[in-house]
Formats: structure tokens, sequence, C-alpha cells
């Protein structure tokens, strides 16, 4: 049986994209608008010879009044069943309250985290997400999903806590 790690976050941070950056694929749905019901769907992943899977998680209802319980439910669920989690931020808008809700979720689990500041698409973002420290998660790696910068170091920082 493979470790499990599990890819959390508000609707539209970039967690799907990010999946299909790390199993090389288009597999994972990308929507341009948050709020598409899906299920958590698992994909076999491999990083420095070590195989994983990977469960992005979606499942969120388009319902605005609420999306921050939804977001909560989907993501305990999917951490529970995981044996670490990577938690993805969009450093473009930076640490909302459902992000700052799901982080204090993340530490009552004890679950390994890694935490992945995305849409970090240039350098100059970079020392933007070194504000993510705040949020007691450890480092935050700055990342773009969907140009592939910076994911080997996340993904080195995962194989560490799987
Ligand atoms: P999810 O809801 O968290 O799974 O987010 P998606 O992967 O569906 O992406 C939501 C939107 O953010 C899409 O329009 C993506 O193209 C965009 N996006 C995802 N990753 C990045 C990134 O690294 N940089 C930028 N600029 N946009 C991104
Ligand atoms: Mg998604």
């Amino acid at each position: 049986i493979l470790p499990v790690l599990a890819v959390v976050g508000r609707p539209n941070v970039g967690k799907s994209t990010l999946v299909n950056r790390i199993i090389q694929r288009r597999e994972a749905v990308v929507e341009d608008k948050p709020g598409v019901t899906r299920d958590r769907v698992s994909y076999p992943a491999e990083w420095t010879g070590r195989r994983f899977m990977l469960v992005d998680t979606g499942g969120w209802e388009v319902d605005v009044a609420g999306i921050e319980s939804k977001v909560a439910t989907q993501a305990e669920v999917a951490v529970s069943l995981a044996d670490a989690v990577m938690f993805v931020l969009d450093a473009q808008v930076g640490a909302t309250s459902t992000d700052e809700r799901v982080v204090e979720m993340l530490r009552k689990s004890g679950k390994p985290v890694v935490l992945a500041a995305n849409k970090v698409d240039g350098a100059a973002g970079e020392a933007d997400a070194a504000y993510l420290w705040s949020l007691g998660l450890g480092e935050p790696f700055p990342v773009s999903g969907l140009h592939g910068r910076g994911t080997g170091d996340l993904l080195d920082a995962a194989m560490k806590v799987l």
C-alpha cells in the first residue's frame, strides 16, 4: 500500500493544476471558477524514485454562504485518510480567514504538512511568500503549478514527511 499525500486548500488556489504538474498528466480537472462538485480523486505519483498516492480534493458545491464549512469538511475527510498533507494557498491572494480555519484543522489533525504558496509565477513573488511562515506550518514553498516553478523543492519536502 502506497503512502497517501492529500492536497487541500480553498477552491481556486490551484490544487488541481499542481496535481497535474506532479503526475505529469492532465487528469485533474482545472476550473477557472471555484465550486464545481467533484469527489476526491487519487492518482499514483512518483518523485525521486518514491511512489505515493496523490489525492486531489474538490467536491465543493456552488454555495457561497456555505462554502467555508464545505471546504473544512472536505479537507478534514481527505486529511483523516492521508499520511501527509500538501496545503495549498494562493500567494497572490494571501491567507484568508478560510485558510486560517484549515490551518487550525491541520494543526489539530497532527498530520505532517508541507505548505505550498502557489501562483508564484516569477522570482518577484518569492519574497512575498515568506510572510506565510507566520501560519506556523513551517517553511512556505513558493511554487507555480502553472509553470512548474519550485515544485521540486516542495516535493522534496513532502517526501521527507511522507
Ligand atoms: P483548484 O480549485 O484549487 O483545484 O484550482 P485549479 O487548479 O482548478 O486552478 C484555478 C485557477 O487558477 C485556474 O484558472 C488555473 O489556471 C489558475 N492557476 C493554477 N495554478 C496557477 C499558478 O501557478 N499560477 C497562476 N497564475 N495561475 C494558476
Ligand atoms: Mg480542483
